[in-house]
């Protein structure tokens, strides 16, 4: 094949196919389940220390009164954003029969499919990078004190002051949903760059918050530096960096921390004979790289994270099996980036994420569009809960552990055979309770 010749950071494909064998099943678009050799369980590098984190949560819980009020959905958990963890052991016995394998422990979801305001895991960073946005500017302008309750930036004289003021991002959909709509709100004006990936209904209820959306043919990657490079010639444009943000990051890893609080309510154990699993699917990765990070800071060893990507479009595990980070896309090998789970289609990974991440991820894997629609029916079916197709990337992931040879080998490595009939299996629905009625007919009708 001639793309065998291209040149992708100073060796041919060819070359980095020998070094990596596993870049083979990848442009094959077959399902893969990668275990990360750089995985450690101790002494890990800690770029962002906890207090960080605990910043953006006092941060967030200043800004309950404002969300509370802005936001009547949220009056019943005091102005969090906030998802429900739910048991699905319907679903679980659904999951074992399908993949003809034993899923001993308990599963559950995470709810971000459900959180209000933007309905995605997006309501996390997203959401908290334009509020600490917001803070700063009405702090510095001498507008807002910390001590002030936030429900006064609820008012027409805030939002008259956040409107000499602009916010941009580019986007797949559900980050510019967040953006926008919390944006709007505040007062700001807000510019949405969507890739070609981006779902109609997404861009019209920006639209109708009077959002500014831009509409490219290209995918993710494009629309972030457009967006990037737009926002640059203008001082009072905040740009939301979704391949470079730390603001981002933070919000989504606050996750963890309240997390950990939802299975202390439910008595749920994390330690060394109970492990945690958690599953997540993966686009860029701040999303599941925040919460990732969030949890491994919280449960150590004993949380083992796997991020689940489209088989058209793993550009993380890319990234990371080959450590080039972002000097490889999936066009570099050939692949398309196309798929139906719209959150996920991004062919180049954030280099920032996956230095983060690249020695607290267990393991990473693939996922095929059709099994995707299987899952989202068999959910709906199973559970009655309806999410995006990107939202069920990450239900296999208890199977895949339990059947592939590599997951076998890492359970044997770190000692969990014995515990996993005491293990906690977490899939992270990350997006879904906005899809309009219509379009989740078609998702549950679809037949492939
Ligand atoms: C954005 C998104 C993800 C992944 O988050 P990244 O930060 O892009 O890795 C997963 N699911 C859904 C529904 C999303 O919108």
């Amino acid at each position: 094949m001639l793309i065998d010749h291209n040149y992708i950071a100073g060796r041919t494909l060819k070359e980095w196919k020998l070094k990596h064998p596993l870049i083979d099943d990848l442009i094959s678009a077959q399902e893969v389940f990668w275990i990360n050799p750089e995985y450690k369980t101790s002494n890990n590098p800690i770029p962002i220390e906890e207090k960080e984190i605990h910043e953006a949560e006092t941060r967030l819980i200043r800004f309950a009164p404002y969300i509370a009020q802005a936001f009547p959905e949220t009056q019943h958990t005091g102005g969090l954003i906030e998802s429900p963890l739910m048991p699905i052991q319907n679903m679980q016995g659904y999951i074992s029969k399908r993949f003809n394998i034993e899923i001993p422990g308990h599963l559950w979801l995470k709810c971000d499919s459900h959180l209000p305001i933007s309905g995605s895991i997006k309501a996390r960073g997203g959401i908290y990078e334009v509020l600490k946005h917001a803070e700063t500017l009405a702090l510095t302008h001498g507008l807002l004190k910390l001590e002030d309750d936030y429900a006064i930036l609820n008012s027409p004289k805030y939002r008259e002051f956040f409107s000499h003021y602009s916010l941009a991002v580019g986007s797949t959909g559900n980050l510019g949903l967040s953006i926008g709509v919390i944006g709007a709100k505040l007062g700001f004006r807000v510019t949405v760059h969507m890739s070609a990936d981006a779902k109609a209904w997404k861009k019209e209820l920006l639209r109708s918050k009077g959002v500014q959306v831009f509409e490219y043919t290209s995918d993710y990657s494009k629309a972030v530096e457009e967006g990037r490079r737009q926002a640059e010639n203008d001082p009072r444009c905040h740009f939301v960096d979704d391949e470079n943000s730390r603001d981002l990051f933070l919000g989504y890893a606050v996750a963890a921390y309240r997390l950990k609080e939802q299975l202390d309510k439910l008595k749920i154990a994390v330690d060394s004979d109970h492990p945690l699993f958690v599953y997540l699917p993966c686009g860029v990765g701040g999303g599941p790289g925040g919460v990732t990070y969030g949890l491994k800071q919280v449960f150590k060893e004993n949380v083992h994270c796997f991020f689940a990507e489209p088989t058209h479009s793993p550009c993380m595990l890319l990234g990371l099996a080959t450590g080039l980070h972002d000097q490889i896309s999936v066009q570099d090998i050939g692949l398309d980036n196309r798929t139906e789970a719209d959150g996920l289609a991004v062919g180049r990974a954030s280099r920032f994420v996956g230095k983060m991440i690249e020695t607290l991820l267990s393991g990473a894997y693939t996922i095929k569009d059709e099994e995707l629609f299987i899952l989202l029916q068999a959910l709906n079916k199973t559970e009655n809960l309806q999410l995006e197709p990107s939202a069920l990337a990450g239900m296999p992931g208890p199977a895949r552990v339990s059947k592939t040879q590599s997951g076998r080998e890492y359970l044997k490595q770190f000692d969990l055979e014995k515990k996993m009939s005491k293990a906690n299996h977490i899939v992270w629905a990350t997006g879904g309770s906005l899809v309009p009625k219509e379009i989740m007919n078609q998702y549950l009708n679809r037949r492939d």
